[in-house]
């Protein structure tokens, strides 16, 4: 059995940021207690029970306004996902400390939606419903349409003024082309700001030019959707396979596949790629995971 490994693969720059941004933040005192992160900082539950284990309360609910109707005191972090200028103005009000960990490249694309509706565009929005990149954006103006799938376009209302469309960062950038061509028989003067990542757009294209190999595995949490979208990608071009952990590798029957290609999404720590790929070369028939929490905060 042939394995190769992908690149580029596992954490990208964004979650490699807002891991050094909460570990600085656990470091320093003067923040106040507890801290609580909005969410999930990524969408891999390894990731997550690593801060658990350093004492950070993670919330949860319906939105980031719901979740901080929870709390009242202490700090609160951001996770990568970027939040609303609502979200921002109420933990302000209730006087939390704010650890800021969103992405830079998720921030860009609020600055742009920004200056777009100044400019007078209607604004329409590809991204997955209740994913909270989305709703950081969906919450900057009630003005914003937001399009999950072609099934939306139905509903379009008529419109002959400017408009535009762009995209959460971790959609598959061969659909944000789809969808734009779709929407262009409707409204012929759309514009499209292509918001892909470049971490994301880089890990689609190497799954999109791996050829020759009989399986690929893609390596990431089943509520991860840059994951989502490598394992559909990889699906068009031969068997594939999505895993969470090792552990998920036990049941499945690997021995008819000479050439296995290895992915990984942006919110996988390499440490579980890593171990995936020793194992499947040193121990075949027996399985053995060797890491700890500290293991998924390496980047
Ligand atoms: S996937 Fe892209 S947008 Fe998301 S954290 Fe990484 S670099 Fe930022």
């Amino acid at each position: 059995m042939e394995i190769t490994k992908l690149t580029p693969r596992g954490f990208c720059k964004g979650v490699v940021n807002a891991i050094h941004i909460i570990n600085k933040a656990l470091e320093n005192n003067t923040y106040k207690k507890p801290i609580y992160m909005l969410g999930n900082i990524v969408h891999n539950k390894n990731v997550v029970e690593a801060f658990k284990s350093k004492g950070i309360i993670i919330l949860d609910g319906e939105s980031r306004v719901e979740m901080l109707k929870k709390i009242n005191e202490g700090t609160v972090i951001f996770t990568a996902h970027g939040v609303s200028d609502a979200v921002r103005n109420i933990a302000t009000m209730k006087g939390l400390d704010i650890v800021d960990a969103t992405c830079k490249d998720v921030k860009k694309t609020h600055d742009v939606i920004k200056e777009k509706l100044l400019e007078g565009y209607l604004l329409l929005f590809y991204g997955k419903e209740n994913h909270p990149e989305t709703e950081g954006i969906i919450g900057i103006s009630d003005e914003i349409i937001l399009i999950t799938d072609k099934t939306d376009l139905s509903t379009l209302p008529k419109y002959s003024g400017k408009i535009i469309i762009t995209n959460q960062t971790t959609m598959s950038f061969l659909d944000v082309i789809k969808i734009y061509n779709k929407l262009k028989e409707i409204y012929p003067q759309l514009e499209l700001v292509d918001e892909i990542c470049n971490a994301t757009r880089r890990r689609q294209e190497a799954v999109i030019n791996a050829e020759g190999y009989d399986l690929i595995i893609v390596v990431g949490d089943k509520l991860s959707n840059n994951t989502k979208m490598l394992k559909e990608l990889a699906s068009n071009k031969t068997k594939a396979i999505q895993v969470e952990t090792l552990n998920d590798l036990k049941n499945i029957d690997l021995s008819n596949f000479n050439k296995i290609a290895i992915t990984a999404g942006a919110s996988t720590p390499k440490s579980i790629l890593e171990e995936i790929v020793f194992n499947l070369e040193h121990n075949t028939n027996n399985y053995i995971s060797r890491l700890n929490l500290d293991d998924y905060l390496k980047g």
